[in-house]
């Protein structure tokens, strides 16, 4: 269907010194929509993010978001802009508390109410965050800090959320139910890209998917396509 394109990112090229990285990868997002970015390790996947979020400048190719080119920008203009992204490994400070924390993801803001109110959205997501705002987050579980870690990014008021493997190191039960929540903030509005090595778990909650493969897009498509494609079964859905 139709929908703003919120996110193109258009034939990429990056490295890393001399390792090639990104060999021409071209993707987009439509508003409101959850895409998956699917692929073994070192195929890419965080070097993706890190060319969307301003961390690593693709020497060709173009990055554009809604209708504006950033692939220039410095990283921080690109945050403002309402890029925001939830790292891997969940790198929140383990030694402030909850409600530091959340803060820290508004800091940029001067809409106090808005920001009071975004806040309040979290703890509706995540209850658990509320009745632990004076804890210090490293004395939570893994679960609980990797939601905190997307609460964090959400009280950034992201026009576009990037979760990079939210269901890195957790219990199936436990990665469940972020995964619930992830749903739950996408169909609330906001336009997500999740990186996950969970292919299944991305692809149950997700409207679209690349899959990549040494610094490529090996094939795309909607979950229901690439549920039935014979080699993103082998590959990764052990089927
Ligand atoms: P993972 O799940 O392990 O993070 P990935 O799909 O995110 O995998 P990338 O981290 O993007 O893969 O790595 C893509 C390629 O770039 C790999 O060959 C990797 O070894 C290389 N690479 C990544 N980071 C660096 C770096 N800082 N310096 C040099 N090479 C790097």
């Amino acid at each position: 269907g139709g929908g703003i394109r919120v996110l193109q990112v258009d034939s990429i090229y990056a490295k890393y010194g001399r390792v090639q990285a990104l060999n021409g990868v071209s993707l987009q997002l439509k508003e409101k929509s959850i895409v998956a970015l699917l692929g073994a390790n070192g195929a890419g996947k965080s070097t993706i993010l890190k060319t969307i979020t301003g961390l690593l400048k693709p020497y060709q190719g173009t990055v554009s978001f809604l209708g504006e080119r950033i692939d220039r920008l410095a990283a921080e203009r690109i945050v403002t802009k309402g890029i925001v992204m939830v790292p891997e490994g969940r790198q929140i400070f383990p030694e402030s508390t909850v409600m530091e924390n959340l803060l820290l993801g508004s800091y940029t803001r001067k809409d106090r109410a808005q920001v009071k109110q975004d806040m309040e959205y979290v703890f509706s997501l995540y209850p658990i965050l509320a009745e632990k705002t004076r804890n210090l987050a490293g004395t939570l579980s893994g679960g609980q800090q990797q939601m905190l870690a997307i609460g964090r990014g959400l009280m950034a008021k992201p026009r576009l959320l990037l979760l990079d493997e939210p269901s890195m190191g957790l219990a199936p039960i436990v990665v469940q139910e972020i995964f619930r929540i992830i749903k739950e903030i996408n169909h609330n509005g906001t336009t997500i890209l999740l990186v996950e090595q969970n292919a299944r778990m991305a692809l149950a909650i997700s409207d679209y998917a690349y899959v990549l493969e040494t610094g490529r897009v090996s094939c795309e498509g909607t979950p229901d396509i690439l549920q039935k494609n014979e080699e993103v079964l082998k590959s990764y859905l052990g089927g």
